[in-house]
């Protein structure tokens, strides 16, 4: 397809036009890197691309198509909501229906203590709310030192300044100048990775815990303010946590006067089998982050829900600051609350949570007995339709692939030519898997069978290449 003005190809306008996200910049602009993959389509959990390829889409776009691809209930109602009224602002006690609506349905949803919801278009933005929040709360309760926020290695939180700084990934941070200096991170909750000779994964999660009670000592109690943690660790591997960590953490975070900030934009509205991950982990958030499963990615929207506790700190704020002095231009947008109300309806009336922990079972159960004893698959994890498989090396010896054989990358590049898209996680050799909540177990078999190929056709390859010593 060409551009009548200039004669250009869409791939080359692509390449002459756009910064991508996650892509070698240069090599992706002189062409090294190919063609641009153009999505046209989506249907239930597949995509196809201009060239008329068709995928099944493993990971939900990037874990937020909850609801799969295609649904003109979403698009009806969006398209309704905008011939009425497509935007009216928040500010100064402005209000519209959908938003009305949407945010009681959200704290009926949310746990029991939950009061209020503040919007944002991403989850970036929503946790650069929550780190003002925390310091806002502090600021009123009289706490001016209190502002410290405390992530763990391997969280994700998004990409900005406040949240790309709990993000607990080297490669956010390196060229960036980040972390900023109020934000600390503590030990990654990997058992599998972490755990000491001997050690059961109770006993890990005290450890854990108790390393975080050193830094709280360490840093002095009465300048943490906050820990912010995924009830599932996300983006940084995929990593469901050690039996008891929650508990552990919770123990730590109450007697510090430590708030909990429960990053559910991966886990929020189904995709581990719960309403939330902290419903399945028995978490106690007083502030809550929710955006990728909220709209299906339709329309861009992420709230910060806010518990009793805070909430009454905020309202008592307003006597001594005056209006509360935050906010975006798109805070609350109307059509994006139409598309999340028209999501949730979805969520609801085909019980897809329901489906996450039925067909979600089957997947860890098919991921399990195909995997387990595979000889490069060190350890087959997850809950709910989230999941990973992580590849080593010497899975006795458990060491890694060198980085740069690049075997996770290789796996998914392996899966995409035979049809399935899943993802290279950022940090080690991980292939994530988080499909849309509609998948049938018919697509989880197709998933899962796709995946072996690759797998066994890669570990083929790096015998071949003496990467690999034979077994
Ligand atoms: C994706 C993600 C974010 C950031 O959301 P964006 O919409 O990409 O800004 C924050 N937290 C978690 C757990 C995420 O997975």
């Amino acid at each position: 397809m060409t551009d009548a003005t200039h004669n250009l190809s869409l791939e080359e306008m692509d390449r002459q036009s756009v910064i991508h996200p996650f892509t070698h910049l240069k090599d992706y602009a002189s062409g090294a890197l190919g063609d641009p993959r153009i999505v046209e389509t989506g249907k239930g959990v597949r995509i196809t691309d201009q060239k008329g390829k068709t995928f099944i889409d493993g990971f939900a776009g990037l874990y937020c198509v909850n609801a799969g691809y295609g649904r003109t209930e979403i698009a009806d109602a969006i398209y309704e909501q905008a011939k009425k009224l497509a935007y009216y602002h928040a500010y100064a006690a402005h209000s519209s229906e959908p938003v009305i609506r949407l945010s009681d349905r959200i704290l009926r949803k949310a746990p029991a203590n939950m009061r209020r919801v503040y919007y944002g278009s991403s989850g970036s933005d929503a946790n650069e709310t929550q780190a003002k929040i925390v310091w806002y709360y502090n600021n009123v309760r009289g706490k001016p030192e209190k502002k410290k926020i405390i992530s763990r290695h391997r969280g994700y939180h998004g990409g900005s300044m406040a949240a790309g700084s709990m993000t607990g990934l080297p490669v956010y941070h390196k060229a960036f100048d980040l972390p900023i200096d109020r934000i600390k991170h503590t030990t990654a909750p990997h058992y599998y990775w972490g755990a000491q000779a001997g050690e059961s994964e109770r006993e890990f999660s005290k450890r854990c815990a108790g390393d975080l009670e050193s830094m709280i000592l360490a840093e002095g109690p009465e300048t943490v303010a906050a820990f912010i943690g995924e009830p599932v660790l996300g983006t940084g591997g995929i990593i469901p946590p050690p039996e008891g960590y929650w508990q552990e953490i919770q123990a730590v975070l109450d007697k510090y006067d430590v708030l909990l900030i429960d990053d559910e934009v991966v886990t929020g509205f189904g995709r581990i089998g719960t309403e939330f991950g902290s419903d399945y982990y028995g978490m106690k958030p007083d502030l809550m982050t929710v955006a990728k499963g909220l709209t299906s990615a339709y329309l861009p929207l992420s709230g910060v829900i806010v518990g009793d506790k805070v909430w009454k700190v905020l309202e008592q704020g307003s006597d001594e600051y005056g209006p509360f002095a935050h906010g975006y231009t798109y805070s609350a947008h109307t059509l994006c609350a139409a598309a999340g109300l028209a999501n949730l309806d979805i969520i609801d009336t085909e019980d897809l949570t329901g489906n996450a922990r039925d067909t979600g079972s089957y997947l860890q159960d098919r991921l399990q007995e195909t995997f387990a004893d595979h000889p490069i698959v060190g350890e087959v994890r997850g809950v709910g339709l989230l999941a990973a498989l992580e590849f080593v090396a010497d899975k006795d010896e458990k060491t890694r692939f060198d980085a740069t054989a690049k075997v996770g990358p290789k796996v998914a590049a392996a899966c995409l030519e035979r049809g399935l898209i899943v993802r290279a996680m950022p940090h080690g050799d991980i292939l994530g898997f988080a499909p849309p909540l509609v998948i049938s177990r018919a697509e989880v078999d197709e998933v899962v069978d796709i995946a072996k190929q690759a797998v066994d056709a890669v570990t083929d390859q790096l015998s071949r290449d003496g990467i690999l010593k034979a077994a």
